[in-house]
């Protein structure tokens, strides 16, 4: 039976579609296809929200989406966003099961989110509406059973919170029942920078598709978050050229290339990036459109759409965002020979580094730096070359090789599970 209407949402619609076009070229048994297009368990809370004046109480919505139980625990990022939906969560769970498979990670996909805007938050706010959505949660959460992260709008702190949350609420403390947490509460040296970084690794092996020089190749950067500041240090680190960067406030743009430590030292202290001196401001949305090498998305879904796909210039699109890039949008860059490094393989850095830090903290025995940042080079460049391998073999795109690797793996496992009863 088809999924009811619950999860009706474009982006929803995007991943199942995504997913059936992979599995209609895997061949893939229909009654696994079918399974494995819904999540598993979704949870909807409502809670209420004190603001810091005391008169006003809002009532919040949050989601927990666990897409797959079948690998072992679940695993994904919590996302404050003023338009979260339960469509979008289950979503982007169902990008998290073939992400962690792609890399060789343990887990399902989850996801999980809450409606409301963090930039109109104070510290004290943030820290109320975590504590109560965690709690609203905790009966789905565990370090056995399903482990949250940071993501879009949140970050250590909230994570650190959650796990205080959780300790709190079962009377001893449990590290790691998050990921992404401050190493000062068992969180792993080098998570930060993971994902970006993570997604760095692949540029030189992206660039020598389309016969680009790694060296001095220049980058257009949307999103100045985690992931598209630490890919913006990381890329500097391999003397690519950043020449633009953008956040929800705007964009800015140096020809000669951005001092992005510069740029990063200036958002610590205002927050944005508007404003900063030495580069000329850009409209954020211009960004896709520049005449660069390299085009990274990494803010937000759907900006790379069949609005601007005909007027990209870039040769090669790493995705650090979850589904930048629609449907259609994707059709149009395909038939223009974009090199598109796909969200589920570019961004698996985060979930790589994480999957570390919860093996980190079930052994109490922790990794150094130069072991952690090995073992993800070892583990981007790995599944980068063999969803190439796919996507040569099989003549498809690197989106729908990095789909059938996915897919094929968690629909193994399900097979032999076999079905209970
Ligand atoms: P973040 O909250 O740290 O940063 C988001 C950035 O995007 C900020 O610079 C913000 O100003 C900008 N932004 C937000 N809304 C925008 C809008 N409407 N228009 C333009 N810019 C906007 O988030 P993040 O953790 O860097 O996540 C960014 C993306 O990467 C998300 O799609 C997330 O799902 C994905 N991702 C994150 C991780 C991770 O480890 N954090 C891992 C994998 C994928």
């Amino acid at each position: 039976m088809e999924a009811g209407r619950e999860f009706d949402s474009p982006m929803y619609h995007e991943a199942v579609a995504q997913f059936d076009r992979a599995a209609t070229l895997m061949g893939l048994d229909d009654n696994v296809t079918g399974r494995l297009r819904s999540p598993q368990r979704s949870m909807i809370v409502s809670f209420p929200f004190r603001h810091d004046d005391y008169t006003e109480v809002e009532t919040i919505f949050g989601y927990r989406v666990q897409h797959l139980t079948t690998m072992g625990p679940t695993k994904g990022g919590i996302r404050f966003a003023p338009d979260v939906d339960l469509g979008e969560i289950s979503a982007l769970a169902m990008l998290m099961t073939w992400k962690c498979s792609i890399v060789g990670v343990p887990f399902g996909g989850a996801k999980g989110g809450v409606r409301i805007n963090p930039l109109e938050l104070s510290r004290a706010e943030l820290q109320r509406v975590t504590r109560r959505y965690t709690m609203e949660i905790i009966n789905v959460i565990g370090p056995e059973q399903d482990i949250p992260a940071p993501d879009l709008g949140t970050n250590e702190q909230v994570m650190a919170w959650m796990m205080d949350t959780y300790s709190q609420h079962v009377g001893h403390s449990v590290p790691a029942v998050v990921t992404g947490k401050p190493p000062a509460l068992g969180g792993s040296i080098a998570r930060r920078e993971a994902t970006g970084r993570g997604l760095m690794f692949l540029l030189p092996r992206a660039a020598s598709e389309v016969d680009l020089d790694p060296v001095g190749v220049s980058v257009a950067i949307h999103g100045f978050g985690n992931v598209g500041r630490y890919a913006a240090i990381a890329g500097q680190q391999m003397e690519a050229k950043i020449v633009a960067v953008s956040d929800i406030s705007g964009g800015i743009y140096n020809h000669d290339g951005l001092d992005v430590e510069a740029v990063a030292k200036w958002v610590d202290e205002n927050r944005f990036l508007e404003g900063y001196p030495d580069a000329d401001s850009i409209d954020g949305d211009s960004i896709f459109t520049l005449d660069v090498d390299i085009l990274v998305p990494a803010a937000i879904q759907g900006v790379i759409n069949k609005d601007n796909a005909s007027d990209i210039t870039a040769k090669v699109i790493i995705e650090g965002a979850n589904n930048p890039t629609t449907l259609e949008a994707d059709d149009i860059l395909r038939e223009r020979d974009v090199f598109i490094v796909p969200d589920i393989l570019a961004n698996a850095g985060g979930v790589t580094v994480s999957y570390f830090e919860w093996v980190q903290d079930v052994q109490k025995y922790f990794w150094t730096e130069n072991e952690i940042v090995a073992r993800l080079r070892e583990i981007m460049l790995t599944g980068y070359e063999e969803v190439h391998g796919i996507a040569v073999r099989e003549k498809v795109d690197m989106r729908t090789a990095a789909l059938m690797k996915g897919i094929q793996r968690v629909a193994d496992a399900k097979l032999v599970r076999g079905i209970f009863p």
